[in-house]
């Protein structure tokens, strides 16, 4: 699992990294070296290898007992139709239960606990999309579970639906400037994500949904300006570097409140403190 988990970082790295020297949404911000980076490559393998496990472990019991109340009917309807059509229901769902799930993260207090180890990056790319707590990573896609075991889709499909939305999730983290053109409101790009992760007091809790904006239209949390890229990203309070202290950050005392955020644009040299296990 780590292997693999090391192989898809190899080919991401591949594919993202000329992107983003390329078309940067942030120009002159560093990748190798920035701040957070070994503790970010360790979210990448040892939090993506523990959240699949404990998903994985944790969904069995769920999936065994909601399955036992599925009416044969409904679940004959739903495995008769074509596998691409159970796939775009099962994005659907996903999107729907996700975008309620992230919105509790940002309002429930002992959610957002959780959930602000992930805002807390302060520079965009697209390895900041593995820089979350296992249990955030967890919490929608174990909720997500429940109406797709009822419905009676299969694992398969789940599991290519959620394969789909976490390589998705890497790319509209990425420092890369891509512009959609029409379909910038129907399809979420980077801009539509970073704008979820400023630190700019006007634009906070926007953008909820992972993969259709129209979701966040519906609900009234769209914030999308034409051309416009956030200048802050990050929280107002501080968080470790260290990889096991932002795992423990749920459940110590809430930290202090810090200074106004870095620029997202490095204006000198930054130095990795302490971020590794
Ligand atoms: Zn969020
Ligand atoms: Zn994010």
């Amino acid at each position: 699992m780590f292997v693999n988990a090391l192989i898809g970082l190899v080919i991401l790295g591949i594919v993202f990294f000329p992107l983003e020297r390329l078309w940067p949404a942030q120009r002159g911000q560093r990748f190798f070296g920035r701040p957070g980076f070994v503790t970010d490559l360790i979210h990448f393998v040892v939090t993506g290898a523990l959240t699949t496990v404990g998903l994985v472990l944790a969904a069995i019991p769920f999936v065994v007992a909601i399955r036992a109340f599925t009416p044969a009917q409904i679940r004959d309807v739903v495995t008769a139709q074509p596998e691409v059509l159970q796939l775009v229901e099962a994005l659907m769902i996903v999107e729907l239960v996700g975008y309620w799930s992230h919105r509790l993260m940002h309002s429930v207090p002992s959610l957002w606990k959780l959930h602000r180890v992930h805002h807390s990056s302060e520079r965009m790319d697209w390895l900041a999309a593995a820089h979350l707590h296992p249990f955030d990573a967890s919490f929608g896609r174990l909720l997500a579970v429940i109406p797709l075991a009822y419905l009676g889709f299969s694992r398969e499909t789940f599991g290519g639906a959620i394969a789909f939305l976490t390589l998705h999730g890497i790319f509209q983290h990425a420092n890369f400037r891509v512009r959609l053109g029409p379909l910038r409101k129907v399809v979420s790009s980077p801009q539509f994500h970073h704008w979820h992760h400023t630190n700019d007091p006007h634009a906070r809790d926007r953008n909820f949904a992972g993969l259709f904006p129209w979701i966040d239209g519906l609900f009234g949390t769209l914030y999308l300006p034409d051309r416009e890229w956030p200048q802050t990203y990050g929280i107002d309070d501080a968080m470790p570097l260290n990889y096991l202290r932002q795992l423990a950050s749920p459940f110590r005392p809430p930290p202090a409140a810090s200074p106004t955020p870095e620029p997202a644009v490095p204006s000198g040299t930054c130095v990795e403190a302490s971020s590794t296990i």
